[in-house]
């Protein structure tokens, strides 16, 4: 353990691995009588199985946050697991600390997610120790007004939501109305990349930071994880690479994020990140904030010519619109939210979830980034691999698992609603008001995909048929007497009846044959 110059503080601060920023107002003054604590902890590296990546991208950002706050003046305290692995959990941790600094106060700030933010409410200190709460000042909706947009189990809408947001932050707005006079350009933003367009696409920015001694430390602490180990990590671990990610995300694919946010390809080097920020983690992590992105981004869309409006205002809504509405839902809705299964989805996840293993190439394509990376884009999370267990009726728990392990940006708090919320319509319509649900049409016209697949995007029965297919009508049969009042899926169960009983047969005899085994796949 590094123990710092001093041997009593009045006030130990605690900073989570996610909570690494730099410009919260903890940091405005130095206070020598303040020691601030972070550390690596067992009960983190444990409570589902993650990436390598992820679990080096966190370590690694921790630990250049802690030498960035002593370079400042502070006085901190970073533990890595050789020094915590004697404490069962951060409570033994804190308390310990408590005594040992004879500290009269403990202060942390709002964790982002419920199971942290109950285990520090309730953590007993000593008796001479006070407890106090504070704001992370992160996100542009104050945690305590999340109250007034989002009703428990009640379905909220984004784009209502969105539209408050620009107009409550004066984003891409003129005066009260939306910038050139529309909030939404989604009709602009579905194309498909061109062969010309695939050779074009930017080689992603990757960093090198080596995080060999994490990674010793992981196998010494015997920490189970998955994915593609990578001694050179590409993931930024600082302010500086995190800016340098923006500028590079400005400069090289925010003029065509827009047009190709929901494309995808295998045919190239850079397919897994496209036009793709991947600013993720430095959001979640917080080594960005999400006006200065915004902010950046409008600046320079406003100074140049390279950036038109549909490709901005794309970007802006992930951003305010669906990262702020994400946490609206989960936050109103815990604990419950986890539990929910609206669809009594029971299947096992598939083993090639781990492998990527698998005859259908937009499922090999999305898993094998994802392993490769810890990094899948939207439309690889959400219409291949969610749609898939969608579809195919995979139980929650096992998704979520599957989600909050494997992505480098996974926390509950964003990963549960877009999982068992978006992607797999476990929560009734809580954020959805229909499934993402799609057939293997969808998926050609947003890929180059099913061209080298095994199976046959054109067919829907018989041999070498394509299992999206079959199993989208398998989906929308078995959950008939839910969906058809549904007025946005009426004309699908008008398709549906006017194929006639034999076809109708022959493809839920498909279906039934995939799911009895979905490992064969
Ligand atoms: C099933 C599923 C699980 C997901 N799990 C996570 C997760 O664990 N963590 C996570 O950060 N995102 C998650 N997302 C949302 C989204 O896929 C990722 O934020 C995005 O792919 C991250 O890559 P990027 O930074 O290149 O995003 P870009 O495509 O460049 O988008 C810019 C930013 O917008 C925000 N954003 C976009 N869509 C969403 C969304 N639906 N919810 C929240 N923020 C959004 C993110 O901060 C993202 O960095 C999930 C989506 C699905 C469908
Ligand atoms: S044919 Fe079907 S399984 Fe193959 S890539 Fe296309 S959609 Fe996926």
């Amino acid at each position: 353990m590094k123990t710092p110059a001093k041997r009593s503080y009045t006030s130990l601060r605690l900073v989570l691995g996610d909570q690494l920023n730099l410009q919260h107002s903890w940091y405005g003054t130095v206070d020598e009588k303040v020691l601030y604590v972070i550390a690596e902890l067992r009960q983190e590296t444990g409570y589902v199985k993650h990436h390598t990546q992820k679990l080096c991208a966190f370590f690694a950002a921790m630990k250049e946050f802690a030498n960035a706050l002593s370079v400042r003046g502070h006085e901190v305290l970073h533990l890595d697991l050789d020094d915590t692995a004697t404490f069962d959990s951060l409570d033994d941790l804190i308390k310990n600390l408590c005594q040992r600094f004879d500290v009269t106060e403990f202060s942390y700030q709002q964790p982002d997610e419920y199971r942290l933010s109950e285990q520090l409410r309730q953590l007993q200190l000593p008796a001479m120790t006070a407890k106090c709460c504070v704001d992370t000042e992160h996100f542009l909706l104050p945690f305590d007004e999340i109250a007034e947009h989002f009703k428990p189990g009640k379905a909220t809408r984004m784009e209502a939501f969105y539209r408050n947001m620009r107009r409550r932050l004066q984003i891409l707005m003129d005066g009260n109305e939306p910038a050139g006079g529309r909030w939404n350009f989604d009709s602009e933003n579905r194309n498909k990349l061109s062969k010309a367009a695939i050779s074009e696409l930017p080689a992603p920015l990757l960093f090198c930071n080596d995080v060999t001694e994490i990674l010793n430390r992981l196998d010494r602490h015997k920490v189970e994880r998955i994915g593609a180990t990578r001694s050179s990590l590409p993931w930024p671990i600082n302010r500086i690479q995190a800016l340098e990610l923006l500028q590079f995300f400005i400069s090289h694919c925010l003029p065509n994020f827009g047009t190709y946010q929901d494309a995808m390809t295998a045919e190239s080097p850079s397919d897994w990140s496209l036009y793709h920020s991947r600013l993720s983690f430095a959001l979640n992590a917080k080594i960005l904030h999400p006006r200065e992105v915004v902010d950046h981004c409008v600046d320079v869309f406003e100074k140049s010519e390279a950036i038109n409006l549909a490709q901005i205002e794309g970007f802006v809504r992930q951003i305010i619109g669906w990262r702020e509405f994400i946490r609206g839902i989960y936050w109103r809705n815990m604990p419950d939210y986890q539990a929910l299964n609206s669809l009594e989805a029971e299947n096992a996840l598939p083993d090639y979830f781990w492998t990527g293993n698998t005859n259908m190439r937009c499922m090999e394509k999305s898993i094998k980034n994802s392993l490769d990376y810890s990094y899948a884009h939207h439309i690889q999370r959400l219409m291949i691999t969610g749609n898939f267990c969608l579809l195919t009726g995979i139980a929650p728990d096992e998704v979520d698992a599957w989600y909050l392990g494997i992505y480098i940006d996974a926390l509950q708090w964003v990963e549960l609603p877009n999982t068992r919320g978006m992607a797999l319509h476990a929560d009734g319509g809580i954020v959805g008001s229909k499934p993402y649900a799609a057939g293997g049409n969808y998926i050609k016209k947003m890929s180059d995909y099913c061209s080298s697949c095994h199976y046959d995007v054109k067919r829907k029965s018989g041999d070498g048929a394509c299992p999206f297919n079959s199993l989208y009508w398998h989906f929308m049969a078995r959950h008939q007497d839910r969906f058809r009042g549904n007025h946005r899926m009426r004309m699908l169960y008008g398709s549906w009846a006017r194929m006639g009983e034999e076809s109708q047969h022959a493809i839920i005899e498909q279906a039934e044959g995939y799911l009895k085994d979905l490992n064969s796949l």
